[in-house]
C-alpha cells in the first residue's frame, strides 16, 4: 500500500514505461509499479548503501529481481547505456537536490524521458531548471498528506522552448490556474509565516526596514 504522495507520483508512469527511480530508498514506488504490471523494467538508483540494501531486500522478497535493478549510484549515473529509459521519477527530496541530480546527469538524458518530480520544498528551482533546459511542464498536482503539502511536476523535453512567467515559476503554471483548496491553503500558510517573521523583525531595536519591506512585498505578491 503506497502513500497518497507516492501513489500520485506513480499515476504519472505510463504502462510499459522503462523507469528509473532515482533516490528510491525502500523502492516502494517501483515495486508497486512492477506488481501492478505497469512496468516490467525498472532501475532503482540509490546513492547510499543502507537504503540500497533496503531496496534490494524488498525487491528480492517480492521476487522482482529480474524486473527491478537496484544500483548504487549518484543520481542519473544509475542509468546505463541500453536501459532505454523513458520515465524518470525523483521524489521525496528538496528541489535543490533534484535540480542538482538533473544538472549533474544531463548527458544521460536523451530527451525522450518523461520526468516525474516530487520536490518536498523548493519547487520554483525545479521549474526554473526545466525552463532553462527546454522542458515543457505537462501537469502538476498538489496534495496534502499527514499535515504536509506536496507538489508533483511532470515534464518532457520540447522542440520549442517554453517561457514561463515569474508567477508561473513560483506558483506553478497549472496550480496557479487551478487554485485548488490545498493550493490556497499552502499559500495562506506561507503568508501567515511571513507575517510572523515581520512581527518578530519589528521587535528588534533597529528594525531592518528594507528587509521588512521585501517580505511585505512577497506577502502582497502571494495575496
Ligand atoms: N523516493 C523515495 C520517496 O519518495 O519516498 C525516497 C525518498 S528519501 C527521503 C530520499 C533518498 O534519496 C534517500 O534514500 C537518499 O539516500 C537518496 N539520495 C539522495 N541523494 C541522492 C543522489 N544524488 N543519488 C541517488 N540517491 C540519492
Amino acid at each position: 500500500h503506497l502513500s497518497k504522495r507516492l501513489q500520485t507520483v506513480s499515476d504519472h508512469v505510463e504502462p510499459g514505461s522503462r523507469l528509473a527511480d532515482i533516490g528510491s530508498d525502500h523502492a516502494y514506488l517501483p515495486i508497486h509499479l512492477a506488481q501492478t504490471h505497469v512496468i516490467d523494467f525498472g532501475v532503482v538508483g540509490e546513492v547510499a548503501k543502507g537504503p540500497l540494501a533496503n531496496a534490494t531486500s524488498e525487491i528480492t522478497k517480492d521476487h522482482l529481481l529480474g524486473v527491478l535493478h537496484p544500483r548504487l549510484a549518484d543520481g542519473l549515473a544509475a542509468i546505463e547505456p541500453g536501459d532505454d529509459i523513458n520515465a524518470i521519477t525523483i521524489a521525496g527530496m528538496g528541489g535543490n537536490l533534484i535540480t542538482h541530480i538533473l544538472e549533474a546527469g544531463k548527458e544521460r538524458l536523451v530527451g525522450k524521458e518523461k520526468l516525474i518530480l516530487q520536490p518536498n520544498v523548493g519547487e520554483p528551482v525545479v521549474r526554473s531548471w526545466l525552463m532553462a533546459n527546454q522542458y515543457r511542464i505537462l501537469a502538476e498536482q498538489i496534495l496534502k498528506e499527514d499535515g504536509h503539502i506536496y507538489e508533483i511536476i511532470t515534464a518532457k523535453k520540447t522542440a520549442k522552448p517554453v517561457k514561463y512567467s515569474e508567477l508561473a515559476l513560483k506558483f506553478g503554471p497549472f496550480l496557479l490556474k487551478e487554485k485548488s483548496p490545498v493550493f490556497v491553503e499552502k499559500w495562506r500558510e506561507e503568508m501567515g509565516l511571513l507575517a510572523r517573521v515581520i512581527k518578530n523583525m519589528e521587535q528588534a531595536t533597529i528594525p531592518d526596514t528594507a528587509k521588512i519591506a521585501a517580505i511585505q512585498s512577497e506577502i502582497n505578491l502571494i495575496n
